[in-house]
């Protein structure tokens, strides 16, 4: 004789059981997505960090270029803006007149005539334009 109840009783033991898995699963998946979120969380912290040193470098760097910036305005200041004196060393040396060459002017030579204005070394080039 079919025991109708125990069949009953058997069909809900499985439902549980069935149900009871499916929560132990659902369990372990949170369980899991709980860690990734964790370790996305740590990955996420580090890139932050890493984006903060990133910055904190970027700003360094541009404090650098504007200390340079400042530093290369100070030096043509104190350039003479000419041509590098051979005698004292200053940029003051500057053409102060331009003639044909006496001897190769026919072939387009000139006489530059140059002076120091710093120790008024004195030089004289010819040149072919
Ligand atoms: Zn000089």
């Amino acid at each position: 004789m079919v025991d109708v109840g125990a069949i009953a009783g058997m069909l809900s033991a499985i439902k549980s059981a069935r149900d009871l898995s499916k929560a132990v699963l659902d369990i372990r998946d949170e369980a899991m997505i709980r860690e990734s979120i964790i370790a996305l969380q740590g990955k996420l912290l580090d890139a932050q960090e890493s984006a903060f040193d990133a910055n904190d470098e970027r700003k360094q760097l541009l404090d650098k270029i504007e200390a340079l910036e400042t530093e290369i305005k100070r030096l043509k200041a104190l350039d003479g803006g000419g041509e590098r004196c051979p005698s004292c060393g200053k940029s003051e040396l500057r053409v102060t007149r331009s003639v044909l060459s006496p001897h190769f002017g026919d072939l387009g030579v000139r006489d530059h005539h140059l002076k120091c204005a710093n120790c008024n070394f004195e030089d004289v080039r010819q040149v072919t334009r």
